[in-house]
């Protein structure tokens, strides 16, 4: 009986699949007939297979059904981009018919890039679809702007550009880290990389403000102004990020931090741009530079009990650690 279990189980593979000879499928149901433990394993083989047919069905399934929306959605693009193309040949006509020379068509040009990359991208390319698309519509905006500053004989591409890559940096940018960026310095510090961007790019965007209304005083006034922000933002930001210590010493720092930017912000601000100068306890600002020397006293206070409980906590810690040895 026990050989026999042995053959029949080396059987049962092939009696499943239904190629075994028409004697060993007569020798297998007599076997199983009267052996449970032979009908237990031949009943776990049908299942598994089941399983294994019905897993592989639905992949080819899904293949199916993935191949036939990504066709689909590629002619859909297409069609919309040959759609596109009308306005853009009828237009190349009429301007060559009425002008000596192409001008106001490259703004049409230009304006259509900027839909086709905003609709017809992301149906076609077949990965990193956000990516590609960001990519070219951001590249056809700024050939938009390019076209019409060179029509209208514009000097303001270089502000409405840096003004939309600001914006770029602020709410696509960190996407495309988080998504597409290998695991690196940047990855890590992704809030970092966007800060140090958005600050590079509004120094820039004063830079070119103050070349446009051809003002070098715009320039230093501007980046006097937005200094000491910047810092109380900078401030924040690290406080948030990069303190490691408990939550109340943290929300003591972010408190004082806030504080002090608004005691200073105001006034600062007020002394650049003003002639009268501003004076933090006299009667217009007296309750400005209360509130804000209460906040900075506050957030202080928490600083340092969140810090004091850190070092009592680490104190207890080595104690235990020596009673312990
Ligand atoms: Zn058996």
């Amino acid at each position: 009986m026990k050989i026999n279990c042995d053959v029949i189980r080396d059987l049962l593979p092939l009696y499943v699949d239904g190629v075994s000879s028409e004697e060993s499928k007569k020798l297998v149901e007599e076997h199983i007939e009267d052996c449970r433990d032979c009908r237990d394993v031949l009943s776990k083989l049908k299942n598994t297979e089941y399983d294994t047919d019905i897993s592989e069905e639905k992949e080819s399934v899904l293949e199916y059904s993935f191949r036939k929306t990504k066709r689909k959605t590629f002619i859909a693009g297409g069609i919309i981009s040959s759609i596109l193309m009308i306005p853009v040949i009828a237009c190349l006509i009429i301007n060559l018919a009425t002008g000596h020379a192409l001008d106001w068509f490259f703004i049409v040009l230009a304006s259509l890039m900027l839909t086709a990359s905003l609709i017809v991208v992301p149906l076609m390319v077949p990965q990193k679809k956000l990516l590609y698309t960001s990519l070219c519509s951001m590249a056809s905006l700024f050939m938009l702007f390019a076209v019409c500053c060179l029509y209208t004989h514009g000097r303001w591409f270089f502000i409405a550009s840096t003004s939309v890559l600001m914006g770029f940096t602020a709410v696509i940018l960190p996407i495309l880290i988080g998504r597409y960026a290998k695991d690196g310095f940047i990855k890590k510090n992704k809030g970092l990389t966007v800060y140090a961007l958005e600050t590079i790019l509004l120094l820039s965007l004063f830079f070119y403000i103050g070349a446009y209304i051809g003002g070098r005083e715009f320039i230093v006034k501007a980046v006097m102004i937005s200094s000491v922000p910047a810092l109380a933002m900078w401030a924040l930001f690290a406080a948030v990020r990069y303190m490691h210590t408990n939550l109340v010493s943290k929300t003591g720092a972010i408190i004082a931090i806030s504080g002090f930017s608004i005691l200073v912000i105001n006034p600062w601000v007020n002394n650049i741009i003003s002639k009268d100068k501003y004076l933090l306890f006299s009667a217009d600002n007296i309750i400005n530079t209360v509130i804000s020397i209460v906040l900075a006293a506050a957030g202080l206070i928490l600083l340092f009990i969140g810090i004091l409980y850190a070092v009592i906590v680490r104190i207890k810690k080595v104690k235990h650690g020596i009673q312990n040895d």
